[in-house]
Order: C-alpha cells, then sequence, then structure tokens
C-alpha cells in the first residue's frame, strides 16, 4: 500500500466513524474497517484486476453496506436541512421586499432582491449535492462492495467460457467483422434528426459556446477520426468542443458528438478519452436514439429542455440545478437534454459500453481507458461535475464487471495504445486556453448565454464547502458538522 493510499484510507476511514457516529461499522473490528477502506480507496481497475476471493465474511459486507446506507441517508439529510434553512430565510425576505414596496420604499430593496437570488443559487446548489453528487459517490462505494463480492465468481464463469470457446456466441461477438457487420440498419437516416436537434439545442440557447482553441480541436477530431474509422460507424462524424466545465460528452443521432471542456480536463491519458469517445460512437452506430425515439419529433423532445432552460434561467424552484450549479458544471446542458435523444437508457447504456471497449480495442487502444476513467469519475471531482453523464445507468459494479469481461474475451493484443506526445501537448494547449477563458469577465464565460442572474451587482453566494479532490466523506463530515451547528 503506498503512502498516499494510506492516507487515502485513513481519512475515509475518519470520515465514516464522523458521519454516522453511532454507525454499523462500528461493530466491526477495526481491522476490518481498515481493509473495507483500503477496497474503497482502491480503484475499480485494481479491484477487477485481483482474482483471488477477499476474505471478508457475508455478515461483514452486508455490515459495511448498511454502515454506507446510513452515512449516505446523514449526508443527505445534513444537506437537506440547509436547502430548508436557506428556504426559510428566503421567504423572510420576500416578505420584507413586498412591505418595502408596499411603504413605497427603494432602500435596501437591492439587498433583499439579492438575499432571494442568492438563497436560491444557494438552496439548488445543497439539493444538488443531496440529490445527485452524495448518492452518486455512494454508489460507487456500494458498487466496490457488490464488485468484491461477485468479481471472483463472475471471473471463473469468464474462464470457463474462454476455455470451451462459449465466448464467441456472445451478442456482437464476431469483433474481428468490426465495420463490415451491420448492427442495426439505416444509420444515415439519423443525420437530419441529429442536424435539426443540435440547431434547436442553439436556438434555445441551452448550448455552451464551442472551445476556441484549434490545436484542442485538431487532435479531438482527429483521435475521433481514427476510432470512428475502426469501428461500425456509417456516417461522418462530426465533433464540437463545448466550453463548459461539466465533465461531459454526449452523442445526437447521426454522428454528431458533443465534447464538453471539463471532460477534456479530466481525462488523464489518450485511451481514457477513446474509451469514452469509443462509448459515444457506439450510441450512434447501434441507433440508440432512434431505437428510443420512434416517431418522436424534435421540437416535441427539446420542449422539455426548454422548460428546465427557463426555470433555470428564472430561478424557478426546480430540484435540479441553479446558476451556479452551471459555473461548478454539475448540472448544466447534460441534465436538461432528453435521455432518448441521447439513445441513453439501462440497456443500452451496457451495449454501448461493450460496443466502445470493441471499438477502443479495435483502433489499436488499451481498452482499459475506459475504465481508468471511470475510475476518475467515482474520484476526485468526478462525481461532483460528472453526474449527468451518469443519469439512467445501470448499477456502476454490473458495468465495470461487463466492461472488463468483454475486455478479457477480445483477441490479445502485444502492445496496446495508452498515452501519446500528441494527448500530452493537447493537455498543455487545453490549460493554456482554460487560463484565457477564465479572463477578467465578470460572469463564467462558459455558462451558457441563457443563464444571466436576474438582479445584477450582488455579493457572489456562498458556495458549498467543497474543494476539488475532497473524497464524498470529507464533504459529507463538514456537512455534518454544520448541521449540528445550527
Ligand atoms: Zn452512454
Amino acid at each position: 500500500m503506498s503512502v498516499h493510499r494510506f492516507a487515502w484510507a485513513a481519512l475515509i476511514s475518519l470520515g465514516l466513524a464522523a458521519v454516522a457516529s453511532a454507525a454499523e461499522s462500528d461493530r466491526l473490528h477495526p481491522k476490518v474497517r481498515e481493509a473495507f477502506a483500503e477496497v474503497f480507496s482502491s480503484s475499480y481497475l485494481e479491484l477487477l484486476e485481483q482474482s483471488q476471493d477477499w476474505e471478508f465474511s457475508p455478515t461483514q459486507i452486508e455490515t459495511m453496506r448498511r454502515s454506507l446506507d446510513n452515512a449516505q441517508e446523514t449526508c443527505e439529510d445534513s444537506f437537506k436541512d440547509e436547502d430548508e434553512r436557506i428556504e426559510d430565510r428566503v421567504e423572510k425576505a420576500q416578505r420584507q421586499l413586498r412591505r418595502l414596496r408596499l411603504d413605497g420604499v427603494e432602500e435596501g430593496a437591492h439587498d433583499l432582491r439579492c438575499a432571494v437570488q442568492n438563497g436560491r443559487i444557494e438552496a439548488s446548489q445543497n439539493r444538488a449535492f443531496a440529490e445527485h453528487s452524495v448518492p452518486l459517490a455512494y454508489e460507487h462505494q456500494a458498487a466496490k462492495l457488490d464488485l468484491i463480492e461477485d468479481w471472483p465468481r463472475a471471473l471463473r464463469e469468464i474462464q470457463r467460457d474462454l476455455k470451451t470457446g462459449d465466448y464467441r456466441l456472445r451478442e456482437y461477438g464476431d469483433v474481428e467483422d468490426i465495420g463490415l457487420r451491420e448492427l442495426v440498419d439505416g444509420q444515415e437516416k439519423d443525420v437530419e434528426r441529429g442536424e435539426q436537434a443540435a440547431r434547436e439545442i442553439r436556438r434555445m440557447g441551452l448550448m455552451p459556446r464551442e472551445l476556441e482553441a484549434d490545436e484542442v480541436t485538431a487532435y479531438v477530431r482527429a483521435l475521433a477520426d481514427r476510432v470512428g474509422r475502426r469501428s461500425d460507424l456509417r456516417v461522418p462524424l462530426r465533433v464540437t468542443l463545448l466550453d463548459s466545465p461539466e465533465i461531459n460528452a454526449f452523442a445526437l443521432p447521426g454522428g454528431f458528438l458533443y465534447i464538453h471542456r471539463g471532460l477534456l480536463e479530466a481525462v488523464g491519458d489518450e485511451s481514457q478519452l477513446v474509451g469514452v469517445i469509443a462509448h459515444e460512437i457506439a450510441h450512434v452506430t447501434a441507433r440508440h436514439g432512434h431505437r428510443l425515439l420512434n416517431r418522436a419529433t424534435v421540437a416535441s423532445i427539446l420542449y422539455q429542455a426548454a422548460q428546465v432552460g427557463v426555470i433555470i434561467f428564472t430561478g424557478g424552484a426546480v430540484g435540479i440545478a441553479g446558476y451556479y450549479a452551471v459555473q461548478y458544471g454539475f448540472a448544466g446542458l447534460g441534465l436538461v437534454l432528453n435521455l432518448k435523444l441521447l439513445g441513453v437508457s439501462r440497456d443500452y447504456e451496457l451495449e454501448a459500453d461493450q460496443l466502445g471497449i470493441q471499438y477502443a480495442w479495435n483502433a489499436g487502444y488499451d481498452p482499459s481507458g475506459f475504465i481508468r476513467f471511470f475510475d476518475k469519475m467515482a474520484r476526485e471531482e468526478g462525481y461532483i461535475r460528472g453526474s449527468s453523464w451518469f443519469r439512467t445507468h445501470p448499477p456502476f459494479y454490473k458495468r465495470m464487471l461487463q466492461t472488463r469481461r468483454e475486455i478479457l474475451f477480445l483477441p490479445k493484443r502485444d502492445a496496446s495504445i495508452y498515452q501519446t506526445d500528441a494527448f500530452l501537448k493537447f493537455k498543455s494547449a487545453l490549460a493554456a486556453c482554460a487560463v484565457e477563458s477564465e479572463g477578467p469577465a465578470d460572469r463564467d464565460p462558459c455558462a451558457p448565454t441563457l443563464l444571466e442572474p436576474y438582479e445584477k451587482d450582488c455579493p457572489p453566494p456562498d458556495k458549498i464547502d467543497y474543494r476539488p479532490g475532497d473524497p464524498i466523506e470529507a464533504v459529507c463530515a463538514r456537512a455534518v458538522a454544520r448541521a449540528n451547528r445550527q
């Protein structure tokens, strides 16, 4: 165990203890708790590369699972309590504002309007944490428990299928014929719908502006083309980079691929970026959008997005977002777009994972990059800024298990690309352009144009006490401490 890892493990067991003081996990022997903390701080890839059985008993795993549930609930409750306290403050400010207006007094109105606006922003941050970030972070931990429970058995089955040759019978098992096989007829029929959707999203002011960085764009386009040429794609790939901190990427039907700046910043090597691009290409090749939409029109699909966009804009009581949620990047375009349009459903995610792994492999890349990207999303900022990429997802442990299974079924390659000099050059070009876009403008230049504050010249709202790289336990421990102080 590295020193870094040990620090993580210690922090996590401390955090867990702080979050649920009478925690179920207190019943576990400290040595067992420490071992669990090590599991949680291990990456998915590390857990999947382990083949021997773990030494936890089913009862210990069950106790740990309950302990996680309690910790999650306590944490969510403290964010919800904070939300309610803020709502009370907002109502009070609104009453005072009404009284001022009745008395015909202007003085103090600006401060009250700012109090209402900031209160709504702060409340929506707390709700977004309670409803998205916290559950997502704990779901990754639960997935790791499921993995250590299920993986040894699953691996034995995989090895048996490899020995008997049964793995060849799996769906889309004909990987030698990628590019020549037809998954679903008629990809080219989707182009018109994709084009129309892109136009509408832009017209409604929901599309963040494009990232203006030629070197970065050229690199990502060339990479996406390389993967696209080694996939089952029958339509040209059109890649657009969006200047937004969300860790997100999505594909519209017909080959329109959108990647947010936040995702480009989050990926750690070329094979991770390829993993995400390949997954999105798979949504296009398998025509997931078309299969989910049937005969729905673009206008009817986007009507909902327009509604949510307007509610965010006016600061209404929508449960998911808010102006600052967009600035943090944990909400935004990714949360308002219709999932059917993006071809996202539980079953199709698993299919896109499988096909994406095949495309990354066929393009000569280390297909484990996709798992390493998941690891990034499970830790660091991923669970805060990347939650929209995970909407309507199958359980993580199932995705990780199936992804690893597909990798083991693929014919072995002597060498596969993991990192390149071009990627490192792209990263420094990206860092330079991030500095540029965070220039002196007084509003976030990356926020979609629709998201202007209502009242100008207010003090900045309080941000949630969250520091990039915080594990969830640290975030929760502070939230609980704050709730206890009230
Ligand atoms: Zn997907």
